[in-house]
């Protein structure tokens, strides 16, 4: 064991506070990374705020974690010290699921280990995560990371690039689709992009006229209002696919007005509560709506392939340690463009 530092929460009500623990030593199949930046994710917020009702404290939030390894166990292959690593949203899973087998890891049967809010898997000891210098984890659950990339704005992309870049995929996002995107936060900035790169026409969606600036910077040919009833029948009855990213519960039946016949609306927003779908919405058009959680791990190298080969990285705030419970409180009032990064030097001087 080792001890490791970093930011964490004891309580539904409490700021972030600084914080020591314990880490366990590197293992024959772990990478210890010194992490260099965080991402903060809305489900941080959720998850530090207890609203999915399944908090363990204390809780040190992060996954969307980019570092540097710094050590290796005997038997890793993928990795020697100094490469560029990332961590997402799972540090371990069963291994032998038909999930895990298929390598959907973020689907397995008898649930998968998240990076922090959880526990190692056969022990009580809690995972903790990126908000902190160091992290030990298998080097099944960790990806190479581009050092061409700007690495800062990489981090985003270990949940929210991964989280908007599989449901695209999986629902075989492509040209000649019209695309939209609701929601223009962490997760909804890094699906237009990921539409846009897939060679879709893509629509940013969003109740923010003001965020339609920087629509076609981000990759978007279309800004719909969804707050304008008139802009919203404009669109009825012509959209491909569309990916929720609402992070709070709302109303889907306008949104599946927009869909064409047989098509499908992911869900990626942790809705723990959401107003009744009417039957209409669905039946008259064969119409579905899905949902989608993360990707598995050769998934999100895959992603993280596609983003060095495509140039796309996370429109990023850096912000140090000391300004996270700020940057939470902005992040509730929807003013974050588009996702705040932590830079983890900072935490030298906590
Ligand atoms: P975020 O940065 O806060 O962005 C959410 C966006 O949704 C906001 O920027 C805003 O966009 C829109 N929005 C917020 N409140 C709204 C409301 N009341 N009505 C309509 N639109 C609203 O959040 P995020 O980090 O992207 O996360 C989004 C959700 O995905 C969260 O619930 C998070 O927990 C979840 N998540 C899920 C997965 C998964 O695996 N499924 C992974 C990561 C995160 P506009 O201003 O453009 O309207
Ligand atoms: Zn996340
Ligand atoms: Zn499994």
């Amino acid at each position: 064991m080792f001890q490791a530092r970093g930011y964490a929460v004891h309580s539904a009500t409490t700021p972030l506070v600084p914080f020591s623990f314990t880490r366990r030593d590197t293992g024959a199949h772990d990478v210890r990374i010194e992490i260099l930046y965080s991402g903060i994710c809305h489900s941080d917020l959720h998850q530090a705020r207890d609203d999915w009702r399944n908090a363990l404290y204390p809780m040190v939030p992060g996954h969307e974690i980019v570092g540097r390894v710094v050590e290796v166990g005997s038997s890793v292959q993928k990795f020697k010290v100094g490469d560029y690593a990332g961590v997402g949203c799972m540090v371990d899973s069963c291994r032998h699921c038909s999930a895990c087998r298929e390598n959907l890891e973020q689907y397995c049967e008898e649930g998968a280990t998240w990076t922090y809010n959880g526990k190692e898997r056969g022990s009580d000891q809690l995972t903790f995560g990126g908000y902190s210098d160091q992290i030990v984890v298998e080097e099944r659950f960790v990806v190479k990371v581009s050092a061409d990339l700007d690495l800062k704005a990489v981090a985003p992309l270990l949940c929210a690039g991964i989280t908007t870049y599989s449901p695209l995929r999986h629902w075989n996002v492509g040209p000649g689709q019209k695309v939209g995107v609701i929601g223009l936060g962490g997760l909804g900035h890094m699906g237009v992009k990921f539409a846009k790169a897939l060679g879709a026409h893509v629509v940013m969606i969003t109740t923010s006229r003001a965020k339609g600036q920087d629509a076609s910077r981000l990759g978007a040919d279309e800004v719909l209002v969804s707050t304008d009833s008139a802009d919203m029948a404009a669109h009825a009855g012509s959209f491909d696919f569309l990916l929720n990213t609402i992070p709070v519960g709302h109303d889907l039946n306008p949104y599946m007005a927009l869909l064409k016949r047989d098509r499908t609306m992911a869900l990626v927003g942790v809705l723990t509560d959401t107003e009744p779908l009417a039957g209409v919405s669905v039946i008259f058009g064969r119409k579905a709506v899905a949902g989608s959680a993360i990707g598995g791990m050769v998934e999100t190298q895959e992603m993280m392939d596609f983003c060095a080969e495509h140039g796309i990285v996370s429109d990023v705030e850096i912000v140090p340690i000391q300004a996270v419970n700020e940057a939470y409180e902005r992040l509730l009032k929807n003013d974050v463009k588009y996702r705040f990064v932590i830079d983890m030097a900072s935490l030298a001087a906590a």
